[in-house]
């Protein structure tokens, strides 16, 4: 798999090496990440209008495997293109519940439907994150991780 960012050359290079690849259009904001067939015109334009914003705000993650694309998002949700993917245009799969995060070798549990983060201590103890410039700060810099690793960190073992 490789990541292009900021890079159209070598995105370019890629789209024609790899017809049959698959190209996930990544931003986090406002929509969740796209996947599209390399063939899509919605990625594969590289007319002059467009060079120079092909891999820049849209970084673009390639691979023939569609797979290891949906695990380099891990549990983000991911839509697909309507145009590519008519057959799988469909709402995305539902977000979790929760979202493990973790930021300054700390573990946090953001619960989305009550909109409340925690702070997650190794006895499994939650103290609520209250203040809400701590709560953004922690949201927008945090690195989502798995509910896997979020366990791990916890233990110890990491
Ligand atoms: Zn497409």
């Amino acid at each position: 798999m490789q990541v292009f960012d900021h890079d159209d050359a070598r995105y370019v290079e890629w789209l024609k090496n790899n017809p049959a690849g698959y190209v996930l259009n990544y931003k986090k904001k406002p929509r969740g990440p796209t996947l599209h067939r390399a063939g899509c015109i919605f990625v594969n334009n590289p007319g002059p209008k467009n060079w120079g914003k092909l891999t820049h705000e849209y970084i673009k993650v390639c691979s023939t495997d569609k797979a290891s694309i949906q695990k380099w998002i891990q549990d983000e949700p991911m839509y697909y293109c309507q145009v590519c993917f008519p057959e799988l245009a469909v709402q995305p799969r539902p977000r979790p519940a929760e979202n493990w995060i973790k930021k300054d070798d700390q573990v946090f549990l953001f619960v989305r439907d009550t909109v409340k983060l925690f702070r997650v201590e190794s006895n499994d103890e939650r103290t609520e994150i209250t203040d809400l410039s701590a709560m953004a700060n922690i949201l927008a810099w945090g690195r989502k991780i798995r509910s896997k690793t979020a366990k791990r960190i916890l233990n110890g073992k990491d």
